[in-house]
């Protein structure tokens, strides 16, 4: 049985490791639908930048990518993550609620991968809706096909990251598959669901023209998708690759030139996505 611990604020650039050496492998993690508990690295309290309004931001553990350019690998394990209950989030949320509220902010889980606990979010999302708060997820798409519409109809924003539209990209970047994002972007798109898609852009891996294009002309007959967002990648996460003994494979990865960032913020306006 897990140790339970506290949840304490802190912040994404927070370096968060070992907290809980007996979780199990976050491939093998069995949701029990649930969500009573779960592992979580940090929260912030007024983010506005992770949607909109003024956002808790509830960063989980767990994540079955590992993104070349990932700033948080320490939420990729929830064996580093703080084992919680869902109430000590709802008890913190509902202290946050009026300030959110009068702000026309909420809530936005991220990670690590929102839907590796999909139990855990769904409870805190349910909750957040009770308490008449704007929910949003982030998420890679990898696991959209947890998404059961219970889960969805909690949702009212999802903030989907993607991050080629080169099947081999994609792989090289996150040593995953394509498909199981572009299928959950799809499904979004037949609801209607409000979706904020976000690009990490990295010179010299994703930065290729057709690579943007092939997103753009993805992306642009979705009318639920609000925004598209062009995320310059940067190296604030290179001291965790350095502290948790990785190989970072971008350590000599300069972030984008503003030229660069307004080529690729075009390529999408050009293709009818509205973009910044
Ligand atoms: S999906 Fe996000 S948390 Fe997971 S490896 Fe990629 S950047 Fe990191």
């Amino acid at each position: 049985m897990a140790q339970l611990g506290k949840l304490a604020p802190g912040s994404r650039h927070d370096l968060r490791v070992g907290m809980s050496p007996d979780a199990p492998d976050e491939s093998d993690f069995r949701d029990d639908g649930a969500g009573a508990f779960g592992y979580v690295h940090s929260y912030e309290t007024s983010s506005r930048y992770d949607g909109p309004g003024l956002r808790i931001v509830l960063f989980l553990s767990g994540c079955l990518l590992r993104c070349s350019y990932c700033h948080n690998p320490d939420t990729w394990h929830l064996k580093d993550g703080t084992y919680i209950s869902a109430e000590q989030v709802i008890d913190r949320l509902k202290s946050f609620a009026p300030a959110l509220l009068s702000l026309d902010g909420g809530i936005t889980i991220s990670g690590g991968e929102s839907m590796v606990q999909l139990g855990f979010t769904h409870r805190i999302l349910a909750a957040a809706k009770k308490l008449g708060l704007h929910t949003a997820i982030q998420t890679s798409g990898f696991l959209g096909h947890r998404a059961h519409e219970k889960f969805l109809s909690c949702l009212d924003l999802v903030m989907l990251d993607i991050k080629s539209s080169d099947p081999e990209t994609y792989r090289k970047v996150t040593g995953r598959d394509l498909a199981p994002t572009l299928r959950f972007a799809e499904r979004l798109a037949e609801i209607g669901k409000p979706v904020w898609v976000r690009f990490t852009l990295v010179p010299g891996l994703t930065d290729d023209p057709a690579n943007v294009d092939g997103i753009a002309k993805f992306v642009a007959p979705m009318k639920n998708v609000e925004w598209v967002e062009v995320q310059p990648f940067h190296q604030m996460g290179a001291f965790k690759w350095n502290a948790m003994k990785l190989d970072y494979p971008l350590l000599n990865t300069q972030p984008p030139s503003p030229e660069l960032i307004s080529r690729v913020i075009e390529q999408f306006r050009a293709a009818g996505c509205r973009a910044r």
